[in-house]
């Protein structure tokens, strides 16, 4: 048997995706920006799959801006606010959980000047909006917080932080951009710009995590904020992003998108039943453990310490199962090798906890067998793995 749980890492593709791109492949190559008859049919994709991408905010076609990456798309939000903003302030106020792809940004402003503060969390990984409402000044140009944390799956308060925003930007003149990091809550979390995404102005997403290609990210943009260009050339994406589009991929991304949100609810009650039956199973069948996810956290991640234990050691005798899990962010596993997660740490988890830390993470293609599975394995390897170490 298998059990792919390293969903937060990368997703397999829908079957309806992956048949999309190949079929594309062989008949809309032409560049959409061409003006003969197979430019226009690689436009037509191009148009479609930006609609369907702008449907899961509730947005509208032109606001979203098309990119490589989720990466990409965070740089693409903190550099530019950074860079369009400077002359009105130098204060930026961001997590201590953020991925990478926002705290290299962070940090490479900070070398430039700019003023960097990041609010932290507590032991369930909950947000101290108060700091951060304390934080907001009228030097404060961006305040960027993740949706989801990709390596716990708490879920931040992205309606409050943009609330307090606005309020903040109506009573003293400013114009603070709030920016999320979408890219573990987009296709498991409603994201509509027009509800409780009222008052943010930038969203990053990345297909690759919700059953769509890799190599194809997206940047909402609320109308009216302005960013400079990123990549200059040919000024596609409105400017922003020069380059031809990479059109299968995007067609790829807009099919993923509305195959998740076609039935979002059903989709989260299903994972959200699946990741319970894994907590609980864990919690019957193995002691000394720590869950570090949240009770509340989304659907689809549940992180685990097994005390005495090291997580990376479990995971590869998984691996000899089929069962493939993760110790913590795929992306940040090479810098996170010296002091353990930055997250778990931000929530002040002792080294052993940390060091014991495996994160499960579940798809829609996730099953109650794959579950039941995992449980059983789990408990043979913490088994052994604390059987050796007492003998040590
Ligand atoms: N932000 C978060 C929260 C992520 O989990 C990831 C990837 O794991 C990224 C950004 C980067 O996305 P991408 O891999 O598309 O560059």
């Amino acid at each position: 048997m298998k059990a792919y749980l390293d969903n937060s890492s990368t997703t397999r593709e829908f079957d309806e995706v992956r048949e999309l791109i190949y079929e594309l492949s062989g008949s809309a190559y032409g560049n959409p920006s061409s003006l003969h008859s197979l430019g226009v049919e690689a436009e037509k994709h191009l148009k479609t799959g930006r609609k369907k991408i702008a449907l899961g905010f509730n947005a509208e076609a032109e606001e979203i801006i098309l990119t490589s990456c989720g990466t990409e798309a965070d740089n693409m939000a903190i550099f530019g606010i950074a860079e369009s903003k400077r002359r009105r302030g130098k204060r930026i106020i961001s997590t201590a959980i953020e991925h990478p792809a926002v705290l290299e940004p962070l940090r490479k402003l900070e070398q430039q000047g700019f003023e960097v503060i990041k609010i932290g969390v507590d032991a369930e990984c909950r947000l101290d909006v108060g700091a951060l409402r304390s934080a907001i000044n009228e030097d404060t140009i961006l305040i960027s917080v993740m949706a989801v944390n990709n390596e716990v799956g708490a879920i931040m308060p992205i309606k409050e932080i943009g609330e307090i925003k606005s309020a903040y930007n109506a009573s003293n003149g400013t114009e603070i951009i709030f920016h999320t990091d979408a890219v573990q809550g987009f296709g498991k979390l409603r994201l509509d710009t027009k509800k409780e995404c009222r008052n943010t102005d930038l969203i990053s997403c990345s297909a690759h995590k919700i059953h769509g290609p890799k190599g194809v990210g997206a940047l909402y943009v609320r109308k009216g904020i302005k960013l400079p260009s990123f990549l200059a050339g040919g000024g596609q994406e409105r400017g922003l992003r020069s380059g031809t589009e990479n059109v299968t991929g995007i067609a790829g991304f807009g099919l993923a998108s509305e195959l998740c949100m076609m039935n979002i609810d059903g989709r989260i009650e299903r994972m959200t039943v699946l990741r319970n039956r894994l907590r609980e199973g864990i919690s019957s069948e193995i002691g000394d453990i720590r869950i570090n996810s949240p009770k509340d956290g989304i659907c689809s991640v549940l992180n685990i310490s097994f005390l005495g234990t090291r997580g990376e050691v479990i995971l590869h005798d998984l691996e000899t199962s089929g069962i493939f899990v993760s110790t913590g962010s795929a992306c940040s596993s090479n810098s996170s090798l010296k002091s353990g997660s930055h997250v778990l740490n931000a929530m002040k988890l002792s080294k052993k906890e940390i060091e014991g830390a495996i994160r499960f993470s579940l798809s829609e293609f996730t099953t109650e067998e794959e579950i039941d599975y995992t449980v059983s394995k789990v408990k043979e390897a913490v088994g052994r793995f604390r059987k050796l170490g007492s003998f040590r």
